[in-house]
């Protein structure tokens, strides 16, 4: 697999190098420089969830990997499934809740951790990030247990909640979880020294494994062919897809799907009052404004770090972003989804209930709609409960999580003492 700086179009990269970098040069995303095509689309359709996810992966890496080695990534990574819920005519919830965290992170995540132990040469691999709460729980569970890798989470101490806390700090193992005497900002500040620190980095193998790296993506693609896969044939030739979307990776991963040969006859792109896309698809201008807090909060987001893949993609397929549908939805307006969906029997979160009132203002008849649904109802109790009225119950994985004791160590905002706790867990 060849990819290229969108930057910096003469920096190209292996599979490897974009999976170890993360980022290129300036900052500049990684972007593959051909994509395999499916011609037999139906026949792919046919194929069991990781026979056809491995098939897929394995086209896009190419022969860097034996298809054997990508077979045996998918199969560790993806060992929960991605259901289609029918929630009334020609609509349907496709849950990408099921893995351990109960958000669609999971798959990009353990996927990314999978690619990274394939392609490391044998060397010390650190991963250091700073979380404010989900994106830790992501990280630990993916690299849980995992041989050459220790992972080390910081984060600011009575500022997350308690459930949060209790997914990733109780793991163990592998997992080296801090919590820091500070705020987040002063987390951050922490990992960014230590990126910066060259020494320290090759020292202890350093990795950000963060958002932007294409593995996750490309994990991302096969669930919207196992979403397709789910519909008869008729349901799939008129496909609508709404995407709640905050860094707009999930929607990179649609429509490097249907750039793969997956029929979607349109893709939406549902935001919550974070809306500098739908703003910028509406006037053609990229006005960013300041992130405001919502209910949906990992869509939190004013400058979305993944929409240049988008432009990128829109530019060489001549898609034209004017046939990108787009909707934006305030914290009422969610409300008043979850409660309709909950009337018609199905229980659902804000980030979801967000995508599928844009995919029910905007489909036609004759279409078949898909909303994603990225975390499980529970993940977001409070808000769900307020709304509802309810007291919805936690899923097996997190009421075990809540009973098991912290393993946390507690540490000052303090750099050299982040030295000694990434030189120890390497030692
Ligand atoms: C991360 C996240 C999103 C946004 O996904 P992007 O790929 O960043 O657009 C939506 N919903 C939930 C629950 C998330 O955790």
């Amino acid at each position: 697999m060849k990819l290229y700086n969108i930057k910096e179009n003469d920096e190209q990269v292996s599979f490897s190098q974009a999976v170890r970098q993360g980022l290129g040069r300036n900052q500049g995303l990684f972007f593959p420089s051909e994509l395999p095509k499916f011609d037999n689309i139906d026949a792919l359709l046919e194929e069991e969830f990781i026979p056809r996810s491995a098939k897929i992966l394995s086209a896009l890496i190419g022969d860097e990997l034996p298809e054997e080695k990508v077979a045996e990534m998918v199969n560790q990574a993806f060992q929960f499934p991605a259901p289609l819920n029918k929630v009334k005519d020609h609509t349907y919830a496709l849950e990408l809740f099921h893995g351990p965290t109960l958000a669609f992170k999971d798959f990009g995540g353990r996927f990314m951790a999978q690619s990274l132990a394939a392609v490391s040469d044998g060397g010390k691999i650190t991963i250091l990030t700073a979380t404010s709460g989900d994106t830790g729980a992501a990280v630990a569970h993916a690299f849980y247990g995992m041989e050459n890798i220790q992972v080390v989470i910081l984060y600011p101490k009575g500022k997350i909640s308690p459930l949060q806390e209790k997914l990733f700090c109780t793991l163990g193992k592998n997992i080296h979880t801090v919590a820091i005497n500070s705020d987040f900002d002063a987390c951050q500040s922490l990992v960014k020294q230590a990126f910066d620190d060259q020494t320290l980095r090759s020292e202890v193998g350093l990795n950000s494994a963060n958002s932007i790296n294409i593995s996750r993506l490309m994990a991302q693609i096969c669930y919207y062919f196992e979403a397709a896969a789910q519909l008869s044939k008729e349901e799939r030739e008129n496909l609508v897809v709404s995407v709640p979307s905050g860094n707009f990776g999930n929607l990179t991963a649609g429509l490097l799907a249907k750039a793969l040969g997956l029929p979607v006859k349109r893709f939406i792109a549902s935001t919550n009052v974070n809306d500098t896309v739908p703003r910028y698809l509406e006037t053609g201008e990229w006005a960013p404004k300041p992130t405001i807090a919502t209910t949906s909060n990992a869509m939190d987001v004013s400058q979305p770090n993944n929409w240049p893949r988008i432009e990128e993609l829109s530019g060489i397929k001549q898609w034209g972003l004017e046939t990108l549908g787009k909707g934006a939805v305030t914290d009422e307006q969610s409300a008043a989804s979850v409660r309709e969906l909950h009337a018609l029997g199905y229980l659902c979160e804000p980030h979801g209930a967000i995508a599928y009132r844009v995919l029910n203002e905007q489909l036609q008849p004759g279409e078949t709609g898909l909303f994603l649904c990225t975390a499980h109802p529970a993940k977001f109790k409070d808000v769900v409960d307020d709304i509802l009225g309810s007291d919805i119950e936690l899923p097996g994985p997190l009421a075990k999580h809540a009973e098991m004791a912290l393993l946390s160590q507690e540490m000052d905002d303090d750099f050299e003492a982040l030295k000694k706790v990434l030189r120890a867990v390497q030692s």
